[in-house]
């Protein structure tokens, strides 16, 4: 499928004024994932994608179990209208475990874990019993129900079902379910290639002197962040000037290496032309003023060169735009090459302030998400919010998203924000 295919199925489109989520569509629509996996040792395959389902070769817990330190026992010998005593007749420990078989009016010490004694349904932990003697116990009315504490044979997984989906990217609970069924490879996809470069003649690297009216180049920096946080292999391939030839070697360059090439820099109204030009030659790339802020022009394609190819992300220069289109348009463009399933979920706080906004533009306003004095979470803007200000962008903790058909919002209304991060 063309890029022109995908656009032509969208209505209205207007490359001059294109909605946040229309750019989103097609960028979606136009990625193809890669196919190659390969298997790595499972502590490898932390922040892997998996590339085929596990399926589960046990079932785990393998037996019946006990979910406390107690006594098993036979949940028909339970009477809620009188105390009951029963004989204790052997102890099941934690995998060691034991052949008495209680009849009734009997039962088995059992630790955590132990494999219920056949006949029984019920453990009574240790500290609710009434009376412990030196072989028997007794047990009081209503103390427990039948069924109480027992964990059931594969609970946690069956064998011959999917324990994890491909797709998934490993996390460390995964990593732990793959261990409890005692696999020790895991089919992952291959990491993408993402090949990336700064342009500008007045971008210094770190090292060399600050010539007047330069600045050194920070979006590489953020940048290679950016993408090794997704788990990319990263090709720095440096500054790369003003100037079409050095321009087009770059991108040959970057199409012989990598799945995707992703630029900052060179694509807003005046400098475009050019670059335009070149790109239109390796491939199929279009430019885009999109009705966002901060970060409107944006070029999005598909190039080649000596039969490699790539998908291009050019994304604009400013130091907070190049962070904002990255998170919001190729992140999920990359996860998709990556065949990840990881939706990105905003949720829903508290202003803690009123925030102008008009409508027909997506806004991405960097917020600090925090505890007022009586525990409740609210948002807050962080203080300029010009594009190039990177200060505020490190200093903030989310970004709050006013979406396209959003007005102003008021102090205490709710607001979606995007946690740059979680948990995990
Ligand atoms: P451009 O999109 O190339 O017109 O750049 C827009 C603004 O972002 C200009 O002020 C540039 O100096 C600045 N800029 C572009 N690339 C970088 C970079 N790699 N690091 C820091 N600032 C940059
Ligand atoms: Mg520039």
């Amino acid at each position: 499928m063309t890029l022109d295919d995908v656009i032509s199925c969208l209505s209205g489109y207007d490359p001059d004024a294109l909605p946040v989520r229309d750019a989103q569509r097609i960028i979606a629509q136009f990625i193809t994932p890669l196919e190659a996996a390969e298997n790595v040792p499972l502590l490898a395959a932390l922040d892997r994608v998996l590339a085929a389902d596990i399926i589960s070769p046990i079932s785990v817990p393998a037996h019946d179990n006990s979910a406390m330190d107690g006594y098993a026992l036979r949940g028909a010998d339970l009477k809620t209208d009188a105390s009951v005593t029963l004989a204790v007749i052997g102890t099941v420990l934690a995998g060691r475990p034991s052949d008495a078989v209680p009849a009734a009016g009997q039962c088995v010490r059992i630790m955590t874990g132990g494999v219920m004694p056949s006949g029984c349904d019920s453990v009574i932990p240790h500290e609710l019993v009434a009376t412990i003697g030196d072989d028997s116990i007794t047990i009081a009315p209503g103390a427990i129900r039948a069924g109480d504490n027992r964990r059931f044979a594969g609970e946690d997984l069956m064998a011959g079902s999917a324990a994890l989906r491909k797709g998934k990217i490993i996390r460390p609970a995964d990593l732990g379910l793959i261990a409890s069924l005692g696999i020790a490879t895991v089919p992952v996809q291959r990491r993408l290639r993402v090949a990336f470069f700064s342009t500008g003649d007045e971008l210094r690297s770190i090292g060399q002197p600050l010539d007047d009216g330069c600045v050194y180049d920070s979006n590489r920096y953020t940048l290679f962040g950016m993408l090794t946080r997704l788990g990319c292999e990263v090709i720095d391939m440096g500054i790369v000037r003003d100037d079409p030839q050095a321009l087009e070697d770059a991108l040959r360059q970057a199409c012989a290496q990598a799945d995707a090439i992703v630029t900052s820099g060179g694509v807003s109204a005046g400098e475009a032309d050019y670059t335009r030009d070149i790109m239109a030659r390796l491939g199929e790339v279009t430019f885009w003023k999109l009705g966002m802020r901060p970060g409107r022009p944006m070029a999005f394609g598909r190039i080649a060169s000596d039969g490699h190819s790539a998908f291009l992300f050019g994304l604009p220069g400013n130091p907070v735009a190049v962070m904002v289109s990255f998170y919001f348009f190729a992140r999920a463009a990359l996860l998709r090459m990556m065949g990840a399933e990881a939706p990105q979920l905003l949720v829903k706080v508290k202003s803690a302030g009123a925030i102008r906004k008009k409508p027909g533009r997506t806004e991405y306003q960097r917020g600090i998400l925090a505890l007022t004095s009586d525990g409740e979470q609210q948002v807050r803007i962080t203080g300029s919010q010009g594009s190039g200000i990177l200060r505020s962008m490190s200093e903030a903790n989310c970004m709050v998203v006013l979406h396209a058909e959003q007005a102003s919002v008021a102090a205490g209304d709710m607001v979606d924000v995007l946690l740059f991060d979680g948990l995990v």
